[in-house]
């Protein structure tokens, strides 16, 4: 037996396959390449569905970082908080703008930004954005950031990349707040593309003009200076019709997770609090080991028995390489990414394929 880490193809499935090659073979026919009527409804519909009055698609998902912090005025020089658990491409969205990113701690049961931290850093280094993380699919504690933020005057870009699905604490979806919210559509995402794809939601008329002039050249506005960020029409047809299923997967991910907390709750496996069962998108499953040393052997266990898992992340944002030398705290981060291991989690993982997981994980520590 073996457990996949992800599911190609049965996300892909033949009635999907179906449809979509009707779609490609009409954009071909119309000879729409570039934003086309797939775009438009895409945007609509999924603006209403994350309850934000706008949808910008563009190229990717950095790309939405990068032009979020851009219409936002962040200028070379700035100082922007970035959580010490993410993506690499957080912060490289922070340097490629000019900025400076400060690492903010994080809460060290569930590696979301910690808003104690970012008060800190804040007095430090007068910060001018802050772009809290919805790791692993986890909304991060936003009551508490956007209203010191709100408050300090200080910028909000959410990399929801891994959270289309999540729900705020609150109970709303991501992206319903006054802030901007990035999203990543790269192939394996909740949301996926055949290839690179992203958007940007926002609730303010202003930042979506800007937004698209932005992606576009500048096209629309006599002055400004923009970039190449338009998103490829079969891209869009292939997101949108992937959104008349994305509710029934995101609720198969969060079934999936229940049975995970279940079977592997008698197990040495630190799993993350109870209440983000409903809120998560469980874009990923992450469990947290005592040691560098117990990841690595537990890793070589199940690859012995052929289930898929990854060390994210294997470093804090601080431990970078390419990040070195940059202010701010990450005590908590180092520690944290040292010690996580995710294991398979996609729609289609069955209650046989956690069993045997619980099972394996189990013989690993007797
Ligand atoms: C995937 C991801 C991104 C980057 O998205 P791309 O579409 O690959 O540019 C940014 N942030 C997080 C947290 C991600 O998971």
């Amino acid at each position: 037996m073996s457990v996949p880490f992800l599911n190609f193809n049965k996300l892909h499935h033949e009635d999907f396959r179906n449809r979509i090659k009707e779609r490609i073979n009409h954009i071909v026919d119309t000879n729409a390449f570039i934003e086309g009527e797939f775009n438009t409804k895409f945007e609509q519909e999924f603006a209403k569905m994350q309850k934000a009055k706008h949808c910008l698609l563009v190229a990717n998902g950095t790309d939405a970082l990068e032009i979020s912090l851009k219409v936002y005025g962040i200028k070379p020089g700035d100082c922007v908080g970035v959580p010490g658990i993410t993506f690499y491409a957080s912060a490289e969205a922070v340097v490629n703008v000019g900025a400076k990113p400060v690492w903010i701690d994080v809460d060290p049961k569930t590696g979301l930004i910690c808003p104690r931290s970012l008060e800190r850093m804040h007095k430090q280094h007068q910060i001018k954005a802050v772009m809290p993380v919805h790791i692993y699919g986890l909304p991060a504690p936003m009551r508490e950031v956007n209203q010191y933020c709100y408050e300090n005057g200080i910028h909000i870009v959410e990399d929801a990349a891994q959270a289309q699905g999540a729900k705020y604490h609150n109970g709303e979806p991501i992206g319903s707040f006054d802030n901007l919210t990035t999203f990543s559509f790269y192939p394996t995402k909740n949301l996926s593309a055949f290839g690179d794809a992203g958007c940007i939601l926002t609730q303010s008329d202003e930042l979506a003009h800007k937004i698209v002039v932005e992606r576009n050249h500048g096209r629309g506005d006599d002055h400004a200076m923009g970039r190449n960020s338009r998103c490829d029409h079969i891209q869009a047809a292939v997101l949108h019709l992937k959104l008349s299923e994305i509710e029934a997967q995101n609720e198969a991910r969060k079934n999936v997770a229940k049975l995970y907390h279940e079977n592997l709750a008698d197990t040495p496996l630190g799993l993350l609090p109870q209440e983000y069962i409903e809120l998560s998108s469980w874009h990923l499953y992450p469990v947290q080991l005592s040691s560098l040393e117990e990841r690595k052997n537990l890793s070589n266990f199940l690859k012995e028995h052929q289930i898929g898992h990854t060390p994210f992340y294997e470093r804090s944002m601080a431990q970078e390489g390419g990040l070195k030398g940059h202010s701010g705290e990450s005590q908590v981060a180092d520690n944290f990414a040292g010690h996580t291991l995710c294991l398979p989690m996609n729609p289609f993982v069955s209650s046989e394929d956690i069993e045997y997981v619980g099972n394996a994980v189990r013989k690993f520590f007797s």
